[in-house]
């Protein structure tokens, strides 16, 4: 049952007289529900029950973390059609794809136990004492990662479950060791609320000290400010605008102990169509790109925002298929009014642009909210000349730049900002032929695709989702799959430490049984 109130650890509290409600997108009206947002008093308060909460939660063995994530799996399933119901008033998205979502989040927290259970994410590395080492001793150093505290997470719009509540960012910090501090989402804060009382029925179960998770209700910016600039808080996980990652890394930088923010914002995704490409497959992926364009309105980071690709009859041949594929489509349901002022405003923003020609737009009639697609193009140098040009318009919305030559195409890539992915479509043979196309574009991207489409992020341990900025602030770490706990943890060197207080993943005798870099060599062999 939806409350309005925020979850301060296990408890429950609406101490401020700030309220506001989400909004039905499909009904364009508000929804019944009220929430109470989150006081100064409230924010300290989960902050500080967090604290605590480390102080023993950051110590407990794996297994006993990998219970408590496999609850909140198991809680989340059991929330049945309620959540269901709720996610998709307050998102405009279809049954379907609350239901996969729900999968997903599910999924993501029972591999993240799987990891727990196996132990050996901790890259236990043990180089042991040689005390007749010429010319001097060597002592026994012992290193293995650990966690660094409380961490706030702020979900994203468009995924109200696998990259909110309790998506891969709370699942993996909890599964590194950390506590969170959710601040909810303000779209989808009712979906929010039923994910956290899930969560706080599988600590109870499960054990977990009260303060290991709380969820706090937000209807603007001051909530999450507090959060970042709290001093126990260690850590931020972020997907969403770039306005919104950026002001929060800029705050935690400045704070008296900066704190690392792993913010996952915008990309345009490129794809580069080589000629062969279109010589033998130009309406199959016309169609396949018109697909992944109005895929859920437009509205994934995965989006293909941006199509590459060398002037000729091949390519006119594609752009005509695109623009009748395109036409052919229906809109859907954005999530939120200002999601869709936003997508109306960027689109007109870029269509006004000098030079810039329309390939097809959906021309019939839509109910409030709904997406209407759009595709321009532009050749390369005028692409090149207009900073506008290369702005994410967040929703169904895609340019395709045509350049003189390959030349050309691999100066257009080079100018691009970072990515979160870049997609090749063409023959191998072709690709082959085309290194300085293949590395122009491995330096912009996190994830490179080889005939396919960008949208759709399986979660797996090989999985990379992030990339150079401005897509991230560190393009070392993914926020997809199993290493997104690396983002929570540092590395501690234990140094001529006695074997009866070494974390059991560094003892001699490896009682996880896990793998560790042992004088050099990988094994699970006791020392
Ligand atoms: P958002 O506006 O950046 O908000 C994400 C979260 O961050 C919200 O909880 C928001 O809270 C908070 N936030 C934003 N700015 C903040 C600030 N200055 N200080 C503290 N907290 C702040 O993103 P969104 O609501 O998901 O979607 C809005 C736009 O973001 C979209 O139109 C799209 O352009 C972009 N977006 C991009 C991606 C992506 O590519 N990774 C994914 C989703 C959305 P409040 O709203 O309460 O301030």
């Amino acid at each position: 049952m939806i409350t309005g109130k925020n979850y301060i650890g296990v408890d429950t509290s609406a101490k401020n007289s700030r309220t506001y409600s989400t909004f039905n997108p499909k009904l364009n009206k508000p929804t019944e529900w009220i929430f109470h947002e989150a006081s100064q008093e409230e924010v300290n308060a989960a902050v500080d029950k967090a604290a605590l909460a480390f102080e023993t939660y950051g110590k407990f063995p794996d297994a006993k973390k990998a219970e408590f994530l496999k609850a909140i799996a198991s809680e989340i399933e059991a929330l049945g059609d309620e959540l269901i119901s709720v996610y998709v008033q307050e998102s405009g998205l279809p049954e379907g794809r609350a239901k996969g979502e729900r999968g997903r989040t599910m999924g993501q927290l029972r591999a993240f136990a799987t990891l727990l259970e196996e132990g050996s994410w901790v890259e236990a590395t043990i180089d042991t004492a040689q005390p007749d080492r010429e010319p001097l001793p060597k002592v026994d150093i012992r290193k293995m990662l650990l966690p660094i505290g409380p961490i706030a997470v702020f979900g994203a719009s468009n995924f109200p479950l696998a990259f909110s509540t309790a998506g891969g960012d709370t699942a993996s910090a909890l599964a590194s060791g950390c506590p969170v501090i959710v601040k909810s989402h303000p779209m989808h804060a009712g979906t929010g609320e039923l994910v956290a009382s899930a969560i706080a029925k599988a600590a109870k179960k499960t054990g977990m000290p009260d303060g290991v998770f709380s969820n706090l209700n937000s209807r603007d910016s001051e909530v999450g400010q507090l959060l970042t600039m709290h001093p126990k808080v260690k850590g931020v996980g972020f997907t969403g605008s770039t306005n919104g990652g950026m002001a929060l890394y800029k705050l935690a930088s400045q704070r008296k102990e900066p704190i690392p923010v792993f913010a996952e914002m915008g990309s345009i995704n490129p794809v580069v169509v080589l000629s062969s490409a279109l010589e033998q497959k130009s309406s199959e992926w016309a169609s396949q790109y018109a697909g992944s364009i109005v895929l859920g309105a437009g509205q994934f980071c995965t989006n293909p925002g941006l199509i590459i690709g060398i002037k000729g009859q091949a390519l006119d041949g594609f752009i005509a298929n695109l623009g009748k594929e395109i036409e052919k489509l229906e809109p859907t349901c954005m999530l939120h009014p200002n999601i869709y002022e936003g997508y109306e405003k960027g689109k007109k923003e870029l269509s006004s642009q000098p030079k810039t020609a329309e390939v097809a737009a959906y021309k019939g009639e839509t109910a409030p909210n709904f997406g209407e697609q759009k595709i321009l193009t532009v050749a390369a140098q005028d692409f090149l000349d207009n900073p506008v040009l290369h702005k994410e318009v967040f929703g169904p919305f895609s340019i395709v730049v045509q350049c003189q030559d390959k030349a050309e195409l691999v100066t257009v890539i080079q100018h691009l900002e970072g990515q979160l992915t870049g997609t090749i479509l063409g023959t191998e043979t072709e690709i082959k032929t085309s290194p300085e196309v293949v590395s122009a574009l491995v330096n912009r991207v996190g994830r490179i695709i080889f005939n396919g489409v960008p949208t759709g992020v399986e979660v797996c341990p090989s999985m990379m989702h992030g990339g150079p900025f401005p897509s991230t602030t560190d393009s070392r770490f993914t926020s997809v799959g199993t290493s997104a706990i690396r983002r929570w943890v540092r590395p501690v060197s234990f140094q001529s430490w006695p074997e009866e207080i070494l974390p059991d993943a560094l003892k001699s005798n490896n009682p996880l049984d896990i793998m560790r870099l042992v004088n050099g060599e990988h094994s699970k062999q006791k020392i």
